[in-house]
């Protein structure tokens, strides 16, 4: 049995079970995450499914998915952009490197790391991008530093949250900023759908459920000196106005699907 990722504790409560997932709230902290985890090194060989070109990554794409990516990530920019308008950019968990091909057309000196190697290949080949298969603690024995560290639906992942944030802010430069994105185990979405939301509940690969409170709480015991909600609610091309409008609002009492903070080193 998995004890607290945060707090240690093994006093739980089973919030919802899905095939042979255990997924619980910690009694201790409230932070929901997946009790029973399957091994690592088995599951992110299959992780990514690459079915497109680099064309493919436009607004007007025939895969309405990467439309979708594509404006998003053209959203992120533009609120980065609030906080750092240049510098060097570490994107963890980069994957096929479409967020780090958006970054790389605006002034950002982009790099990425994954678990990947057909991802890794993919942004390699198709984006010319500069992406290794390295870990958090390899960059650190490297000693290297950016100005901003971006994680994409990469903190859920960790089997410990707090450790690799931690990781983090040693990577950050003194000034560095490093946003965090993750699926709202409080969002309407992922109330009304819960089994059939896969980005949200996946429990194959999410070890952790974050709320903005546990998210907040995980971020602040990671030892970084500030801590904002940024208020993104992203707008989706092919919704409707009245959509995009619902979503805002959902936004504004964090019930969104995605929640997204920004932290300073
Ligand atoms: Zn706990």
């Amino acid at each position: 049995m998995r004890a607290c990722p945060n707090c240690r504790s093994e006093d739980c409560k089973i919030k919802l079970t899905e095939e042979d997932f255990k997924i619980v709230k910690c009694s201790g902290c409230g932070l929901v995450y997946l009790q029973n985890v399957p091994e690592e090194s088995e599951i992110y060989e299959d992780y990514y499914e690459i079915k497109f070109s680099k064309d493919d990554y436009s607004i007007d794409s025939k895969y309405d998915y990467l439309a979708e990516i594509y404006a998003i990530n053209q959203q992120r920019l533009r609120f980065l952009k609030k906080f750092r308008k240049e510098g060097k950019l570490l994107d963890v968990g980069c994957g096929s490197g479409l967020f780090l091909k958006t970054a790389s057309e605006q002034n950002y000196d982009v790099y990425g790391i994954d678990v990947s190697n057909k991802a890794l290949s993919f942004a390699r080949d198709e984006f010319k991008l500069n992406v290794q298969q390295k870990s958090l603690g390899d960059l650190i024995k490297e000693n290297r530093k950016f100005d901003i560290i971006t994680l994409w639906h990469v903190l859920e992942h960790f089997m410990n949250p707090v450790s690799e944030l931690k990781k983090i802010r040693v990577l950050l430069n003194e000034n560095g900023v490093c946003f965090i994105e993750v699926p709202n185990y409080n969002s309407i979405k992922f109330k009304l759908l819960r089994k059939k939301w896969k980005g949200g509940n996946h429990p194959l690969y999410h070890r952790t459920f974050f709320t903005g409170k546990t998210l907040r709480k995980t971020i602040q015991e990671s030892g970084f000196s500030a801590t904002k909600r940024i208020r993104i609610s992203y707008k989706l091309p092919q919704k409707s106005f009245m959509f995009n409008k619902a979503k805002t609002m959902s936004n504004l009492f964090a019930m969104d699907a995605f929640l997204d903070y920004a932290v300073w080193r």
